[in-house]
C-alpha cells in the first residue's frame, strides 16, 4: 500500500496503482476533510483505516465528481468513522442516484473481462452514498484551525466538477490529469465531458493562484501544466466546432490536434 506525500503543513495525498488514482487528506484542529473515496467498499475501508494512521480527528469528506473510482468508496468511508458528511455538488448527487448502479455494472463487467475477480466481488458489494450536503457553486469546510473551500468552477470533465482549495495546494479531480504523454486519457473525454466549457473551468482553477495542483490521477503539477491543459483543450474545442461547421476534415482535426491521436478522437467525436 502507498505512503501519504505531504504537499503542506497538513495537507496529504495518498496514490494508489489502481488507476493512479490520488486521494488528499486535509487536517484541522477539529476535523479532518478526506477528498475523495476510492472506487469500492473494500477500497474505502482501506482508506479509513489510512486516515486514523494520520490523524484521530473525525473526517468530512468531499466528491470531486461522480465518476466510480472517486465516489464509490463513500458509504464504506463514512460508515467506518459512524456516518459522516459527504460533501458534493448537486449535480454529483443527482448522477449517484440516476446513473450509479449502471457505472458498477458497467465496472464490474470490465473488471471481469480482465480477470479481477476481487474487484467484481468487492464492487458487488459496495453500497452507493448519496452525498448529504450538496451545493450549487461553493462551500466553505471548518476544520477548526482553517477552512477548505469547495467551488464548482463550471462544467469540464462532468458537469458538476468540484475543487477542494486548501491554501495554495489546490485538489482538481479530474478537471487537471496527467499521464505519460499528455495531460489526458481517453477516460477525460466520456459522454460527461463538456469540452466547450472546460477551458473555462481552468481558468477557474487558476484564479485561485495554486502552488500546487493534484489531479485525480497522476503526478501532481503547477499552474503552468494547468495553463497548457486549457490551452490544448481550446484547441481541440475550437477543432470540433470547425468540423461541425464544414471548414475542417475530422482527418484534418486529427493532424492538427495537440495530444495523443486515440486522446484526440475521444475528445472531437
Ligand atoms: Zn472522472
Amino acid at each position: 500500500m502507498p505512503d501519504w506525500a505531504e504537499q503542506a503543513c497538513g495537507v496529504y495525498t495518498r496514490r494508489y496503482a489502481e488507476l493512479d488514482l490520488t486521494v488528499g487528506l486535509v487536517v484541522g484542529s477539529q476535523r479532518c476533510l478526506i477528498v475523495d473515496t476510492r472506487g469500492s467498499r473494500g477500497q474505502g475501508e482501506e482508506l479509513a483505516a489510512a486516515v486514523r494512521e494520520v490523524t484521530s480527528a473525525p473526517p468530512e469528506i468531499v466528491l470531486t465528481h461522480a465518476h466510480f473510482d472517486h465516489a464509490f468508496g463513500a458509504a464504506a468511508l463514512s460508515a467506518a468513522f459512524g456516518d459522516r458528511p459527504i460533501w458534493a455538488h448537486t449535480g454529483c448527487r443527482r448522477a449517484l442516484t440516476n446513473h450509479g448502479e449502471h457505472d458498477r455494472r458497467e465496472w464490474m463487467e470490465r473488471y471481469r473481462a480482465c480477470g479481477e475477480h476481487a474487484l467484481v466481488d468487492d464492487l458487488s458489494a459496495t453500497p452507493i452514498a448519496a452525498p448529504t450536503h450538496t451545493f450549487e457553486r461553493s462551500a466553505r469546510v471548518d476544520l477548526g484551525d482553517r477552512t477548505v473551500e469547495l467551488v464548482h468552477p463550471g462544467p469540464g470533465h462532468t458537469d458538476h466538477d468540484v475543487i477542494a482549495v486548501a491554501g495554495d495546494v489546490l485538489f482538481a479531480g479530474d478537471l487537471v490529469e496527467h499521464v505519460p504523454g499528455g495531460s489526458f486519457t481517453e477516460e477525460s473525454f466520456g459522454p460527461d465531458a463538456h469540452l466547450d466549457a472546460w477551458p473555462t473551468a481552468l481558468d477557474h482553477v487558476l484564479t485561485h493562484r495554486p502552488r500546487v495542483v493534484l489531479p485525480g490521477h497522476g503526478d501532481p503539477v503547477d499552474a503552468p501544466f494547468v495553463t497548457r491543459a486549457r490551452d490544448d483543450l481550446r484547441t481541440l474545442a475550437d477543432l470540433r466546432t470547425a468540423v461541425r461547421a464544414g471548414t475542417l476534415t475530422p482527418a484534418g482535426a486529427l493532424e492538427a490536434a495537440p495530444l495523443p491521436p486515440e486522446v484526440s478522437r475521444a475528445a472531437l467525436t
